[in-house]
């Protein structure tokens, strides 16, 4: 697959340490996504109870599997997880092997909410490898994740999982696997990197662990950074051989913002529409809460009435300001990883912190709107209440997003860590020094306590979740601040 995606990728995959190039390191979020793909995989296989196990001890050790696989075909195995198998050179292990009175299924488990070609692909050179080395399939199929399930009390993996046949859109791949996999072998044969340009397929149909490496020549600030730019575009200019922003051609088709952004960066020219920015912040009723939440979504919905990766509030940080400019009051609040559900406190506390008069400020409405909706439709006791808070939110966001208030150093993006560090210097407000930095560790790592795969330090991490959180809100003062002086 990885040959498919580009044959550099492929290369470098086997010989990056005898090239001396390093792999980008793994984020905690995708590490997460790891994890969370592991914990489905050995769920799933509760699915296809009391099989043997060819999981090799070692990841490289892969031919002891081959042989147990085969093994365990001729004692008369009938469901076989981890199952083997080698043809011509190329090696192919499924997640559960099943044989039935007419004969063998093969399924292989994604950690994903739907069928993607990339998966039809795999399952199509498992295919191929599994019937070569002698076992005929009646059927292989993917066992994904349905995310329409409902939990409501004990987990219900029949319910969690969709089993999908692929054997047709196999069928149709067959025919061309033989060449592609002569291609590849061809190029891990040829002992030479392959000439590949950096190209949509870096990040298609996953992100390229050799991005470091290959785009090392693309600035950090690139034409990749207009915001709002479809991506074919953006590699129209590259390949135009614009990479900076000076480089645009002036007849280039943009729209006005990016156009803007482009003159703000060449002129180094900072934008202040002091009028909308007064409308808007005159509407403000004191006193003022300045509210986020931090969430989390896991495969495997822990609490009754959540589903699959949806996002599930754990966390708020809220300052207070009782009048503009004046000191805030900081509340906040994080679940304990105690096995209750975390919403039901998380609700309750809000509720209370909120009081009942006076806006709430957030930063991106959408989300946190979209949070309190889905709390109405789990807890409908709570309609009255939450609806009020629904009610008084008010979005911090628009004049960035609106380009009342924009400066070079904001790149294009009215995300709160760029418009942050843009606007307000000082230590006290640096995502950097923070341990947990941005949203998607703090949701991993929540998810990853909850789930029991958390190595750490659970009382330091809270401390440092709470500091992420807290200063979101902050910035958000500190923002408010800024908008308020000009
Ligand atoms: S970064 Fe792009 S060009 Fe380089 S190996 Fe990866 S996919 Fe290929």
């Amino acid at each position: 697959m990885s040959g498919i995606q580009c044959e550099k990728k492929f290369y470098l995959g086997k010989n990056h340490k005898k090239l001396n190039i390093e792999k980008d390191k793994a984020s905690s979020a995708t590490e997460a996504i790891f994890a969370q793909g592991n914990l489905v995989g050995e769920l799933a296989l509760k699915l296809f109870p009391d099989g043997v196990d060819a999981t090799p001890e070692s990841y490289y050790d892969f031919q002891k599997s081959v042989l147990q696989t085969d093994e365990f075909i001729e004692n008369g195995e009938t469901i076989i997880y981890e199952a083997a198998f080698q043809y011509n050179g190329v090696l192919a292990a499924m997640d559960i092997l099943v044989k039935s009175v007419d004969g063998w299924r093969a399924y292989e488990v994604k950690n994903s909410t739907s069928l993607s070609d990339t998966y039809r692909m795999d399952a199509a050179l498992q295919y191929h490898v599994i019937t070569n080395s002698g076992i005929e399939l009646k059927d292989i199929s993917i066992v994904y994740i349905n995310n329409e399930y409902v939990r409501q009390g004990e987990l219900d993996i029949n319910k969690l999982f969709t089993i999908e046949s692929v054997l047709e859109d196999v069928k149709q791949r067959i025919p061309g696997m033989p060449d592609q996999i002569r291609r590849l072998k061809t190029v891990l044969s040829d002992q030479v990197l392959p000439e590949k340009e950096i190209g949509p397929h870096c990040n298609s149909p996953y992100d390229c662990e050799f991005i470091g490496n290959c785009w090392k020549d693309v600035p950090e600030y690139s034409v990749f950074d207009i915001k709002n730019l479809r991506s074919n575009k953006k590699w129209e200019l590259f390949n135009m051989g614009a990479v900076t922003l000076d480089q645009v051609p002036e007849d280039y088709s943009l729209g006005t913002n990016q156009l803007m952004q482009i003159s703000s960066e060449l002129n180094q020219t900072t934008i202040i529409d002091k009028e909308n920015i007064q409308r808007f912040i005159r509407e403000f009723k004191y006193p003022l809460y300045h509210l986020d939440f931090e969430t989390f979504a896991v495969a495997v919905p822990l609490f009754d009435g959540t589903r699959p990766y949806r996002q599930t509030v754990f966390q708020y940080s809220l300052h207070i300001q009782e009048s503009p400019g004046s000191d805030p009051k900081h509340l906040e609040y994080l679940a304990e990883v105690d096995g209750t559900d975390p919403r039901i406190k998380f609700v309750d506390r809000l509720i209370e912190d909120c009081g009942t008069t006076g806006d709430i400020l957030v930063y991106n409405i959408g989300f946190e709107r979209g949070r309190l909706k889905e709390t109405i439709e789990a807890f409908p006791n709570y309609a009255t209440d939450m609806q009020k808070i629904i009610d008084r939110l008010k979005d911090l966001m628009i004049p960035f997003q609106q380009r009342w208030y924009y400066t070079p150093e904001m790149r294009g993006s009215y995300s709160i860590k760029k418009v942050l560090p843009a606007l307000v210097k000082g230590k006290d407000v640096s995502y950097k020094k923070l341990v947990i930095g941005d949203g998607g560790t703090a949701s991993s790592t929540f998810s990853q306590m909850l789930n029991g795969t958390f190595d750490g330090d659970p009382r330091a991490t809270r401390q440092h979740l709470l500091a992420y959180c807290k200063l979101d809100t902050y910035a958000m003062v500190q923002l408010l601040s800024k908008l308020e002086e000009v």
